[in-house]
């Protein structure tokens, strides 16, 4: 069923508890933790606990869902002390995404080129 948890998902298997991850932040719907390889100093990922490809699609079938990751970004960006931050949803291999279940990367705590290439 749409949203519910892949076998085969290794971020499903974090909100399951099944990986373990340094958690920042858990709410009743999302839960953030440290990405293994950090490309800041601040390199937090925020996930839904339910489980959609990416984040437009969980846009569509869940908003609340995708709300809630957007506000778990910002607080843990404030938890964090980063003034200015950068918030990225990788969408298809092409763009990086590696992982294909939903996730904000939170980046902060230097600067942040722009246009990010
Ligand atoms: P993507 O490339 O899909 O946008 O982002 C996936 C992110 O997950 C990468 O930045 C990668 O470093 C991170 N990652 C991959 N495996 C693990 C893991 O087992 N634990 C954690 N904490 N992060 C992971
Ligand atoms: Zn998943």
């Amino acid at each position: 069923m749409a949203g519910e948890p892949q076998a085969d998902c290794l971020f499903c298997k974090i909100v399951a508890g099944e990986v373990p991850a340094t958690v920042v932040r858990e709410t009743e719907t999302t839960v953030a933790f440290r990405d293994i390889n950090p490309q800041a100093p601040t390199h937090v990922l925020v996930i839904p606990k339910v489980h959609y490809p990416d984040a437009a699609s969980l846009a569509a079938a869940d908003p609340k869902a995708a709300a809630d990751v957007l506000r778990a970004a910002g607080e843990v960006a404030a938890e964090e002390k980063a003034e200015s931050y950068r918030i990225v949803f990788n969408t298809g291999s092409g763009a990086g995404q590696t992982v294909f279940h939903a996730h904000a990367h939170v980046l902060g705590g230097r600067g942040l080129q722009w246009p990010p290439g």
